[in-house]
């Protein structure tokens, strides 16, 4: 049996709650801060930044695929 799901886990500073906390990859480009829960989402800008997602985030689902 082998699992497929990658656990990653960063440390950034997280927006919400101000914190330099541990932050677990959830996919798409999504963390979850394990200091206060919220999720959020990596901007790579030349730096890495976070920003909270919430409801208007869209997730970067790829739709580029090598054939159909
Ligand atoms: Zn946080």
């Amino acid at each position: 049996m082998s699992f497929s799901l990658l656990t990653e886990i960063v440390t950034g500073e997280c927006p919400s709650c101000d914190t330099h906390s541990l932050l677990v990859n959830v996919g798409f480009g999504t963390y979850r801060c394990v200091h206060c829960g919220d999720t959020l989402e990596q901007k790579v800008n030349g730096v890495i930044k976070y920003i909270k997602a919430d409801k208007n985030t869209k997730f970067g689902v790829r739709t580029d695929r090598p054939d159909g």
